[in-house]
């Protein structure tokens, strides 16, 4: 459903969107790709104008506003792609891209200018060259295949490229990331887990932002990954609007791991261009994020992190709660409460 035109009446067809949007929505569609599974029209509550599901997944006229800090590529991916459907930020690690095309377009994607029905696959060459790439560096430890969202290749092709990673004897560690589990959980079915099995370790890291994602379909998708021994990792976004508020972030971070889902990473939304709507400052998400101290266990707390735009990486953004103090060799270690506490100097306690 990624016609502008259809997409905008599918939804007011399916009552998610009163028909006076329905325009807005096409003319959005026009600039960014959108698209939404069943599943998640399913989950839009109509009566609520600030439903934080349509939010995340209908086109929003706001999203045709660019502002001046706003970029194509906010993450800076390009820089650092020796070739197509590689990214080769960090030494240990590359981004495989095998292709484009996701279930669903979140509306602050921050690939949302790569990402669509329109990108390429990597062709048969274009997909030997990344591998012989990879195979070429003993260095790359764990390869992460991303967005596009590699759940939505076939069973077929994804047991493919598996198993030419499997077969590269210093790649450790194999990483999806994926939307599908909860946006289209039917699709995780006993031929894609087949597909998934390898001798190398498997990771899934899962995208979800609200805890209303976290369906039944979500937690049994969930569930059947790990049975097949695949642990299950959490990604997530910090939105305006959508989960901006410690108690949103506790209930999806304790839904999560209640589905057998280690919170991994909480980002801070990047400079992609017609986000704006959805970016809170750093001041204000790290209030947010110090909230959930003491409130959910280490299990339920992902690390706070930001991509530093322009491609330099992940750094984490939290607050500190340990500093020096003064030249005493002294720190001053604050508890959940705030209270501070002073901690001895190495070999002095
Ligand atoms: S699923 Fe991932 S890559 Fe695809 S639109 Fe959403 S955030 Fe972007």
């Amino acid at each position: 459903m990624t016609n502008p035109s259809r997409l905008a009446a599918a939804l007011v067809a399916a009552g998610a969107v009163p028909p006076e949007r329905a325009p807005a929505i096409a003319a959005v569609a026009e600039r960014y790709a959108a698209a939404l599974t069943p599943e998640v029209i399913d989950l839009i509550d109509p009566a609520d104008p600030a439903d934080p599901i349509a939010r995340q997944f209908v086109p929003d006229p706001a999203e045709l506003v660019t502002a001046p800090e706003e970029r194509g590529d906010p993450i800076g991916d390009e820089r650092f792609s020796p070739l197509k459907g590689i990214v080769h930020r960090y030494p240990d690690r590359v981004l495989l891209k095998p292709h484009h095309a996701c279930p669903v377009y979140c509306r602050f994607c921050f690939r949302r200018e790569q990402v669509g029905p329109e990108g390429e696959a990597l062709d048969a060459a274009e997909l030997a060259a990344a591998l012989d790439y990879i195979r070429a560096r003993p260095e790359i430890w764990e390869v992460i295949l991303t967005g596009g969202d590699p759940f939505l290749m076939s069973p077929r092709r994804l047991r493919e490229i598996l198993g030419a990673l499997d077969a590269i004897a210093h790649v450790a560690v194999i990483r999806f990331h994926t939307r599908v589990p909860v946006v289209d959980p039917d699709r995780v079915d006993t031929a894609l887990i087949d597909a998934l099995a390898a001798e190398k370790a498997v990771y899934v890291a899962i995208h979800a932002n609200h805890p209303r994602e976290l369906t039944a379909g979500f937690r049994a998708a969930c569930r059947r990954l790990a049975a097949a021994g695949i642990p299950l990792l959490g990604q997530s976004v910090l939105l305006r609007g959508i989960n901006d508020d410690p108690a949103v972030l506790e209930a999806l971070f304790r839904g999560l791991v209640a589905a057998r889902v280690k919170p991994y990473y909480l980002h801070h939304p990047d400079l992609a261009r017609g986000t704006s709507h959805f970016r809170l400052g750093l001041g204000e998400g790290r209030q947010i994020v110090d909230a959930l101290r003491g409130r959910v266990s280490g299990l339920c707390q992902p690390s706070y992190v930001l991509d530093v735009p322009g491609g330099h990486g992940k750094v984490p953004v939290g607050r500190s709660h340990a500093e020096p103090a003064g030249d005493s060799g002294e720190w001053i270690v604050e508890d959940h409460r705030g209270t501070p506490h002073r901690y001895p100097p190495a070999g002095e306690s």
